[in-house]
């Protein structure tokens, strides 16, 4: 018998509030004793330089914290992911100011989960957040719900997350695609999903051949289908519009920079666990028994890839999309 619990991005939430987060549900499991040991904050002087245009400070494979983009034109520099609370913050807006040629300051946060977006709590007041109309109903919906939950794990998340009582109003919110001109590069800015959010958005810079993925294409990384709303078919459109894109490199919003081989990764693993939930779901069995059994098949199937946990909440998913 499982403990139901929410599982983030790079974090397990406690079960006691799950169903307070949107009924996110998950099996329950244990991290390893590491990811208690490492304070969840952007790391000071390790940004590297990815492209002509582009920047990241990388994740160093610590649980809540973002991969950081920063995109840098001559009139304007964008951050994507500002990471967890005021000293992410601080330390992102530093690194992005070493880098920076212009005065304008944009945020773009890959979905709304407070590791991607609480930083923006220490920029400057004239910053502006570009945000999807979807991934802002996330946030009004559900974005406190999980900045709470969050701090509620452990005194040193709350002590990350002190003094973020509310999120800051997007200068800009749009549908689907936002291009923003930085100055001698853009960023298309895209609303793709729901995948492992409602409001999942990806950033490709096209000068530069470099797509930010989130969530949704990650590094020998499962997927999480972190809310009510993440399909595993619009997951696989999503994966489609990436390709389409062409982009030499992808960068997760967690683990290591990548080629696009990783989008193609992700697609073989969804759908041929929506084959194995169908298989399993005609012989007649649970959605918490294929649950189980496939996170045991393909946890041994991808011997190299984190958390396997998520594939009890990918399989129960897909499971309940097939009518
Ligand atoms: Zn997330």
């Amino acid at each position: 018998m499982q403990t139901m619990r929410g599982i983030a991005c790079g974090v397990v939430l406690a079960s006691s509030n799950s169903l307070a987060l949107g009924q996110v549900q998950a099996p329950g499991y244990s991290p390893a004793p590491a990811a208690h040991a490492q304070i969840p904050v952007v790391q000071e002087g390790t940004t590297v330089r990815i492209s002509e245009h582009v920047y990241l400070i990388p994740d160093g494979k610590v649980p809540m914290v973002p991969n950081v983009g920063i995109i840098v034109g001559s009139r304007g520099t964008l951050v994507l992911d500002p990471g967890m609370g005021v000293r992410s913050g601080e330390v992102v807006l530093r690194e992005a100011r070493k880098v920076s040629k212009g005065p304008e300051l944009y945020i773009v946060n890959t979905h709304f989960h407070p590791e991607h977006t609480t930083g923006e709590i220490a920029f400057p007041p004239e910053t502006k957040i570009i945000r999807a109309a979807a991934q802002q109903q996330d946030v009004e919906d559900m974005g406190i719900k999980w900045v709470q939950n969050f701090a509620s794990r452990s005194p040193v998340i709350a002590d990350v997350l002190k003094g973020f009582t509310t999120f800051r109003t997007p200068a800009e919110i749009f549908d689907r695609e936002k291009l923003l001109d930085l100055g001698g590069v853009r960023a298309r800015v895209m609303r793709l999903g729901p995948g492992h959010t409602r409001g999942d958005t990806v950033v490709y810079i096209e000068e530069d051949g470099v797509l930010f993925s989130g969530d949704l294409a990650m590094k020998q990384l499962f997927p999480a289908f972190a809310t009510p709303q993440s399909r595993s078919q619009s997951w696989l459109t999503s994966l489609d519009e990436m390709d389409a894109l062409k982009p030499r490199t992808v960068i997760g919003a967690h683990y290591p920079v990548a080629d696009p081989s990783v989008v193609g990764e992700y697609r073989d693993l969804i759908k041929g666990l929506q084959a194995r939930v169908a298989e399993l779901k005609r012989e007649g069995k649970s959605s918490d028994e294929t649950g189980e059994l496939l996170r045991n098949e393909f946890r041994l199937k991808y011997p190299d890839w984190a958390q396997p946990i998520r594939l009890h909440a990918a399989a129960t998913r897909i499971y309940a999309e097939l009518q």
